[in-house]
């Protein structure tokens, strides 16, 4: 790597630490950019930089968002009665690129894991609470992970919102257990959704 100029050792060091690029990697991805059109290396560049500065989170669903309330929410086409709690913004990505769900969506932020000292209030618990106390919901949908921690965190809801007059179910048959709905295909995805279960 002594071999390159600074400029390209430390591009190099910076792609580098990306998941998954080793050095090899990184030097052809660097080399790449060089001789890639201004334009584009600095289209590259801005939208790094627009990554960090202009996501945020919904605060309406706790979703990735580039506005205050995003698109999904936003969006009077959907179905303000059902609402599908997932871990997190990915997840929320991944039902809806199953194409099943045209409700809205709450991202609790994790699941229970007293091991790792993450108990409810480390959680959005309460502020899922108060979205469903805001009475437009009917149906809650418990779209957690099949892993232990996403079936404990899974029936602690179910618990928990027992005393709001509402349909709870749970994401079912075809989502392996000890899945992480990031590694679930569509169809699959799409079947548990529909064979959803009630746990009330
Ligand atoms: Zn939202």
């Amino acid at each position: 790597m002594n071999y390159y100029p600074k400029t390209i050792r430390n591009a190099i060091r910076s792609i580098s630490k990306l998941p998954g690029i080793g050095e090899k990697t990184a030097e052809r991805l660097a080399l790449h950019i060089l001789r890639a059109p201004r334009a584009e290396a600095e289209q590259l560049a801005r939208s790094i930089v627009e990554l960090k500065e202009k996501t945020l989170l919904c605060r309406r669903c706790f979703g990735l968002s580039d506005a205050p309330v995003c698109g999904i929410c936003s969006n009077a086409g959907r179905s303000e009665h059902m609402l599908c709690v997932v871990e997190q913004p990915s997840d929320l990505v991944s039902v809806e690129k199953s194409g099943a769900f045209n409700g809205l969506y709450f991202v609790l932020g994790g699941t229970l894991s007293p091991m790792d000292g993450i108990g409810p209030g480390e959680l959005r618990i309460r502020e899922l609470a108060s979205r469903v106390a805001e009475g437009s919901v009917r149906e809650i949908i418990l779209a957690t992970s099949t892993t232990v921690q996403g079936e404990s965190t899974s029936a602690y809801l179910a618990e928990t919102l027992k005393r709001y007059p509402l349909k709870i179910s749970r994401i079912a048959s075809g989502v392996p257990i000890g899945g992480d709905l990031k590694y679930v295909d569509q169809v699959t995805l799409r079947r548990a959704m529909e064979g959803r279960r009630d746990v009330t």
